[in-house]
């Protein structure tokens, strides 16, 4: 069977794509005397690397970081794939074979990582070394295996546990990945996220890796007044209806009406990212009008009260209550959370 072309969708995530290149040309200038690439792993934070990395690219970006092999494709659509670093590395020899037929670059995590890819041949690679986070990476004390000294080192990588924080972790990280740079031969030397830009240009190198600030995120409360949303969730009403005094709206009756009220239903729910910590919370916004969340948040359905926009119908759309910083504030959420949840049904559009 063929099917008749799609219904839009009504929910639609609006990227602003002018505030999206200025966060990666502010993170760029923050980066001196490095520059920036782009950490663009889970489908751009849920943006939609389609949508992304072209804007990035046209910015001048040059280098991407995805975490799985999958996430390949999407990218390397776009830009080359000699500029494609694969976080995970290579688990087995899928992984490996994946890498030579695509050209991307894999990041060796462990001697194993290291030895089945000298195995395979080798070629221009990544080399992450861990310095205080215990996440991936070699430990400072293999850094003397000389299997090392065979690689075709492009960035020696290292990634900061507290950027986001004052704390004595980022000058010993720092100190451990100075060392590290001493004993690796590499052509680059990248250490930084987007936090990590902000603490200054002892930790930029020769790259950056930020994430989150090109997206709208606030890493440190430096970047505030640099970073500018990207992300415009907006969701469609599905229906109004007059509630009486006493009515209740969604699943366990949260809320009770105690007067005559308008209600929307929205195609917004928990599936979408959309989680039930905005119950009786979160709120849409009409213009300036901000309508409050009723009841529970469901899982393809949230309920706010149109008080404050009588006028609105079935159709009309909706914004989502969503600066990260605040929403983060607000929700207990990380702003990480807050982007990458968004990324199911969504329509991504540009502007
Ligand atoms: C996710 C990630 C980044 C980007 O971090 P942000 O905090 O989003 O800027 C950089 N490097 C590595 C290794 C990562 O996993």
């Amino acid at each position: 069977m063929t099917f008749p072309p799609l219904p839009p969708s009504p929910l639609r995530l609006r990227i602003d794509r002018a505030a999206l290149a200025a966060n990666w040309q502010a993170m760029n200038r923050l980066s001196a005397p490095g520059r920036a690439g782009a950490a663009v792993k889970a489908d751009a934070y849920g943006l939609g690397a389609g949508q992304v990395v072209p804007v990035l690219a046209a910015a001048g970006c040059r280098d991407w970081f995805v975490a799985h092999w999958r996430e390949v494709p999407d990218v390397i659509a776009h830009v080359p794939a000699a500029d494609v670093a694969v976080l995970h590395g290579p688990l087995d020899q899928a992984d490996v074979a994946f890498a030579m037929a695509t050209g991307v670059r894999p990041v060796l995590n462990s001697l194993p990582q290291v030895a089945r890819w000298l195995a395979a041949g080798g070629g221009p690679c990544h080399v992450m070394v861990d310095t205080g986070i215990n996440r991936l990476g070699l430990a400072m004390a293999d850094l003397g295996d000389p299997m090392l000294a065979r690689l075709d080192i492009d960035l020696l990588i290292s990634h900061l546990a507290s950027a986001d924080e004052d704390t004595a972790q980022n000058a010993q990280q720092l100190a451990q990945f100075r060392a590290a740079c001493g004993m690796v031969a590499a052509r680059r030397h990248s250490l930084a996220n987007s936090a990590g830009i902000a603490l200054g240009g002892a930790y930029h190198a020769d790259l950056t890796r930020p994430g989150i600030a090109l997206y709208g995120g606030v890493a440190r409360p430096e970047l505030a007044g640099v970073v500018r949303r990207v992300a415009h969730p907006e969701a469609a009403v599905l229906q109004v209806r007059d509630l009486a005094a006493g009515d209740c709206v969604g699943y366990n009756a949260t809320f009770v009406a105690q007067r005559a009220m308008r209600l929307g239903v929205v195609a917004l729910g928990y599936a979408d990212g959309y989680l039930r910590c905005w119950s009786n919370r979160g709120a849409l916004l009409h213009g300036a009008s901000r309508l409050p969340v009723v009841g529970r948040v469901s899982m393809d359905l949230t309920a706010i009260d149109l008080t404050d926009a009588p006028d609105l119908r079935e159709g009309d759309w909706l914004a989502v209550d969503y600066d990260l910083p605040q929403a983060a504030a607000q929700s207990g959420l990380s702003q990480y959370e807050l982007l990458t949840l968004m990324h199911r049904r969504f329509a991504r559009t540009g502007q």
